[in-house]
Formats: structure tokens, sequence, C-alpha cells
């Protein structure tokens, strides 16, 4: 069913006033899996957004690893502040370019909710247990848990969002090819914001945590740029007060490049519709090419040093040591689940199951079930 923002309701605002004559307007959704009666004054992109912010899974993302677990103190990014960073970038960029910012947010803010608990570590032991069943990957089950886990709503299964969020969240997934050409600008603007972010947040993160030393990342062309034009324009800052001007910096540098080339990328274009932006041959939301190198440069530096530093691996490896043993404890024996995943056994197997299960926990959650199985199989 379409949700019209149009005349017949006059409390809800006309993004048309605003919206660029790319930008998917909310008027023009396809609407949802089930039809629902429009919202007085809340357009269909608005209510994504919000059944988001209020779904179970968000609330999780403040207690999952993003890059550094929780046992490394309270500076850090969790999986939740990042997605929070994503969004604030990925608005400022969307009004620039007059896109929709609800879309955007709504977008966003789900774009890393299907995350199991450990980061990576989780996602890779999960895709190898749930082998028999088609694996896991974090973007497919960010759909799922959407469309069939969060169990919110007497009239539906999960939070029945709009079709474009649950395409923009379906061509996350590496390798899917669309149909459709590019994805919706929108979802564009939150991929390259989501890079923006986590760029620029492990490499803070990372010099807090001691796992890198500030002359290390002189050798990155973009961070040298970003010190520099800090050093030209604060002469004496301390330590910590430059590593944040340097990171502020970074972000800058990469958002106004987007959102520069990008503009150029529309003007030339010219495009008068979602449907025409997603045809074009390229993608048009992206940085310049001389960024994009330099942007690898910083990934790839970040990639040997932050991700695969010893200390990292070795707290990856014991995670997804945990995690395995609890996949192959409730695939033996589904019946010690708790009641509500229990019931889900008939219709989507073990295997999935557990698996749901599991990626649904939060990592302390995650190490406390753990320690009481330990606990549990030790006194046997
Ligand atoms: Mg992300």
């Amino acid at each position: 069913m379409r949700e019209s923002n149009s005349k017949q309701s006059p409390s809800l605002p006309d993004e048309s006033l605003w919206l660029a004559p790319y930008a998917m307007h909310a008027a023009d959704s396809v609407g949802r899996e089930h039809a629902e009666p429009p919202h007085p004054y809340r357009t269909a992109f608005q209510r994504d957004r919000d059944r988001i912010v209020h779904s179970s899974a968000y609330r999780r993302l403040a207690h999952k690893t993003q890059v550094f677990t929780g046992d490394r103190g309270d500076y850090h990014r969790t999986r939740l502040t990042h997605t929070l960073e994503v969004a604030s970038i990925a608005r400022t960029v969307g009004r620039v370019l007059r896109l929709n910012e609800d879309l955007i947010e709504a977008l966003a803010l789900m774009h890393d909710i299907g995350h199991p608990p450990f980061g990576h570590a989780g996602e890779d032991v999960l895709d190898q247990c749930a082998n028999d069943v088609g694996g896991f990957n974090h973007n497919d089950h960010a759909v799922r848990i959407v469309t069939l886990l969060e169990n919110r709503y007497p009239d539906f299964p999960g939070l029945n969002l709009s079709r474009e969020v649950l395409s923009g969240q379906r061509s996350r997934v590496k390798g899917q090819a669309s149909q459709d050409g590019h994805p919706l600008l929108e979802v564009q603007v939150v991929d390259a914001a989501d890079s923006i972010a986590y760029d620029t947040h492990d490499a803070d993160d990372a010099l807090v945590l001691g796992l890198l030393e500030w002359g290390e990342l002189h050798e990155i062309p973009l961070w040298r740029d970003a010190t520099d034009r800090v050093n030209r324009r604060y002469a004496t800052l301390d330590q910590h007060q430059r590593r944040r001007a340097v990171i502020h910096q970074l972000i800058e540098i990469m958002v106004s490049d987007l959102i520069t080339h990008s503009s150029q990328a529309l003007a030339s274009a010219d495009v008068d519709s979602p449907l025409a932006a997603m045809n074009q041959i390229r993608p048009l939301i992206g940085v310049s090419t001389e960024l994009q190198q330099q942007v690898a440069e910083l990934e790839s530096f970040l990639f040997k040093r932050v991700y695969r530093h010893p200390t990292i691996l070795a707290e990856r490896a014991l995670a997804a040591e945990a995690l395995k043993e609890m996949f192959a404890r409730y695939r033996e024996f589904p019946e010690s689940l708790p009641t509500r995943w229990r019931q889900r056994l008939e219709t989507e197997g073990t295997s999935r199951t557990v698996c749901d299960y599991l990626a649904a926990m939060t990592d302390r959650y995650a190490l406390d079930e753990y320690r009481r199985y330990e606990a549990v199989t030790s006194d046997a």
C-alpha cells in the first residue's frame, strides 16, 4: 500500500519542497509487505527509522564489538556508536545533496544491526557453523531480523519496513548483483559514510589503545595531509588534542571530497528521478579518484597493523572458540534453548535457530553464557 504525504494529509511534511528530484520521496515508496494505513504526521521513512530505534536488536549494538572488545576500557567505539557516527556523516552529506535524510537515517541505523557478538570473528564462526543451511552473513541477517526475528507488533512479524529500506540493506550483501542497477542514492551515501566513519575512528581507537604509534601513521599520505593542515592552524597542541584534531580533519577532508565529487557527478548526469540515478553506468555518490587511492592506502595500513594486530587476533581466536563451542552445544541439545527460540525449531530448523539465537547475543551476554556453560561442563 502506498503511504501518501500528499494533499489528503495536510499535516504530513511535503518533501518535494526541499528534496531534489533524484531523491527518494516517501510518497513514492512502493510500500510495505503488510499494508498499513498512512501515519497522520510521519512519512513512511520516518516510521521505518523509529521502528529500528525501538527494536531490541538496535539496542544490543551498544554491547557488541566494532573492532575492539569491551575489555579494553570505554573509550573506543562500540557497534552502536559506530552506527551513530555513520548516521551523522550520512545525514550531513544527504542534506547537502538534498537527498531523503529520513531514509538515510533509517538505512544508517540498521546497517550493522545484523552483526553477531565479537564482530567479524563472530560472523566467521557462525558462517562456518551454519554451513549446512547456507551460512551466515551480517547483512543478510539484518534483513532477517527486521522481517522475521523482531517481534514487536501484533499485526505482523518483524518491523514491516518499507521496501526501499529492505532493498537498500540487501544491496549491501557483497557479490549480490542487483537487476535494478545501482542502489538508491541514499543507500550509496550510507555506504560511503560507513567507510569514512570506520577508517577514521579505527585509527583513533587504535592510537588510544596503544596498538598504533603516531609515527607509524605518518607513513600514510592522507594522514600526513590532515596532520599538516592541523599543524598550520594550531601551533601548540598537546598529543591528545592533536590526535582529535587530526581525526576531525580527516573526516572533514573525506566528507568534503565526497560532497564535491558527488555534486559534480549529479550535475553532469542531470538525473531527474531516483530510477534515472540508479541506471547510470557508475554510481553517482563517491569520492574522487585521488582520494579513493589515498583511502585505499589508509585502509590497507589499518588492515595490516590494526585488524591483524597479534593482540586483536588473539582476542578474536578466544571469542571464536567460545561461540563455536556454544553452537555445537545448542545444536546437540536444542531443548536447552530458551522457550522463545525453541518454538522456532520446527519452522526454522536447528542450525538456523541456534545461529539466530547466538547472533542476537551481545558480547557480554555471550561470554556470561559461555562461562556458565564451562562451569557446568567442568563440574560434570
Ligand atoms: Mg558499519
